[in-house]
């Protein structure tokens, strides 16, 4: 795994609805490599490789990741905020946030607490909700008022690490991890695959898979395919019937979660590549979650769909955990994918 291009990803902010300078840097990395780039109203990015023709496949990760919204300014200049897609409050205390203005580029701020030694008991005992959170920016309230708009976004900041055995820690891994293995694809690709393949990098999967509907609903593919994270749950204080999947034992082939089934032909195949060429996988069935395959399984009458699930532990906090193998085989059951999928019937 190309951990500096990685890095390089994981820095960028975007929080559903402002992914726009993550797509800049996408936008120019890929352009050597496709034959047309579109940023549809959405605001998804749509990059086509022209192949052979012989099917129409979609390639989806979504650009997103899970944010805040500033709400209210207050008179000392703090912010209070609400969150958009799954964020456990407790995860936010203490952390790093950039905001996202509109116009004066990233603020830096922190949200801060009252100091332990001067908590009262039952402050300590008092559960930590959104509604006792605050991002301090250091602007006074005028300040504040001339340089963010009620309603910008704010994502956590931090800088990724690498941790022992292969794994690392960032922020917004999900989904980073499918838009590197996307990028990956794309200079790795033969000059005239069989297959045409869209490359779409999603907007707002966080928000409710919004991008990929509309983008499924435009190029009308023949395949879908999500190439996304997932919550990985082998750690402390979880049975192992529990743990969905595990980091570090290969990428997940989904088969059930809350809102797809996969189209069991086009996961079967998927599986058997993965076993014929021995590139680590486990099967995700999952009671929760969801991802852009469910978007695009429904769009256009109904298209063959599967998602692929890197695994990651303390998901949607600023302390994601991933394993680079995980990611790696990713990459390789989708390019072997690309190279099968033409003479295969779903
Ligand atoms: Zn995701």
């Amino acid at each position: 795994m190309d951990f500096k291009l990685f890095s390089k990803l994981s820095a960028l902010p975007a929080a559903s609805g402002r992914e726009e300078l993550l797509r800049a840097e996408i936008t120019k990395i890929i352009k050597p490599f496709v034959d047309e780039v579109k940023v549809d109203s959405m605001g998804n990015l749509i990059a086509l490789k022209k192949g052979k023709g012989l099917k129409k496949l979609m390639l989806a990760a979504h650009m997103d990741e899970v944010a805040l919204r500033i709400r209210h300014i207050d008179d000392k200049g703090f912010l209070r905020f609400i969150t958009t897609g799954g964020v456990d409050p407790r995860t936010l205390l203490s952390q790093r946030v950039l905001i996202q203005t509109e116009e004066n580029g990233l603020i830096h701020g922190v949200i801060g607490s009252k100091p332990a030694h001067y908590l009262t008991p039952q402050d300590a005992a008092k559960p930590i909700t959104l509604e006792s959170l605050f991002i301090d920016t250091g602007l006074s309230k005028e300040e504040a008022f001339k340089k963010i708009t009620i309603g910008d976004p704010a994502v956590l900041d931090r800088q990724p690490i690498e941790l022992g055995g292969d794994f690392f820690s960032a922020r917004a891994i999900d989904d980073r991890a499918g838009v590197y293995v996307l990028i990956k694809l794309l200079e790795q690709l033969p000059k005239k695959p069989q297959v045409d393949i869209y490359f779409v990098f999603t907007t707002q999967e966080e928000r409710g898979l919004i991008g990929a509907q509309t983008a499924a609903a435009r190029i009308n593919p023949d395949i879908a395919l999500a190439i996304d994270t997932t919550g990985a749950l082998d750690v402390p204080g979880v049975t192992p019937q529990d743990y969905v999947l595990q980091a570090g034992k290969g990428i997940g082939i989904t088969l059930v979660d809350a809102l797809t089934i996969a189209h069991s032909g086009l996961a079967k195949h998927l599986r058997e590549i993965a076993a014929k060429n021995k590139i680590p996988h486990q099967l995700r069935v999952s009671p929760k979650g969801g991802n852009d395959a469910s978007a695009m399984q429904k769009s256009n009458g109904g298209v063959p769909a599967c998602a692929l699930s890197v695994p990651v532990r303390y998901i949607h906090s600023n302390v994601e955990v991933a394993n680079k193998k995980d990611i790696d085989a990713a990459q390789k059951l989708v390019a072997l994918f690309i190279e099968q999928c033409a003479s295969k019937k779903y």
